[in-house]
């Protein structure tokens, strides 16, 4: 499905209002740096467009709030994103594009719903925001950020695997080891396999 009819401009202004100064100049870098990827690796534009525009939608409402939310309108949420609400802001993101922002288009919700854990085997668009939100221009405190930017128009796979190698790496060192999610352990093992393979061919 095609998001042509989309009134860009209107849909700016709201997420403007809905987020703070800074996630929103965040946001509108995700959504050129997707657009951009999408351009270099033949995915639909506007697809990508919407995705990076809308993926932190849910991002500046209160933990608290973010909590109420995914029990009122029924979105599981599991023992370890009550200990890390902000996880919840992916879910909570993917549900208010569909039910407030009025988005059809599963794919685009799909890649809202991935972009912060990743997870094994992402489509495409799915790929090119989660790389969109680590790579763009804002970005400044990931180690490797310049070869991953590189990497990232050349090989969506294995920019995926360097980066999620960062963040579980960031992840065990910074924190404790149970803070980190399984669907991003289970997406760094997925991509280090998928690129070993490749190498060993
Ligand atoms: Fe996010
Ligand atoms: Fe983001």
């Amino acid at each position: 499905m095609k998001e042509s009819g989309t009134d860009w401009a209107g849909l700016e202004n709201r997420l403007q209002k809905a987020l703070t100064e800074n996630r929103y100049r965040h946001t509108l870098g995700v959504t050129y740096t997707a657009c951009a990827l999408a351009m270099r690796h033949g995915e639909d534009l506007d697809a990508a467009r919407l995705a990076g525009l809308l993926h932190d939608c849910a991002k500046c409402i209160p933990n608290r709030e973010k909590i109420d939310l995914c029990r009122k309108n029924k979105l599981d949420v599991t023992e370890f994103e009550l200990e890390h609400p902000v996880l919840l802001h992916a879910k909570l993101g993917a549900y208010l594009a569909k039910k407030k922002y009025g988005v059809k288009n599963e794919s685009v919700l799909s890649a809202i719903l991935w972009h912060t854990t990743g997870r094994p085997a992402m489509s495409r668009l799915e790929q090119i925001i989660y790389i969109a939100d680590y790579i763009e221009p804002n970005r400044d405190k990931a180690p490797h950020l310049e070869e991953i930017r590189r990497i990232a128009f050349e090989d969506l796979d294995s920019c995926m695997y360097s980066i999620l190698q960062d963040t579980v790496e960031y992840l065990e060192t910074n924190r404790d080891s149970d803070s980190m999610d399984m669907m991003t352990v289970r997406a760094y093992e997925y991509y280090r396999e998928l690129i070993e393979d490749r190498e060993t061919l």
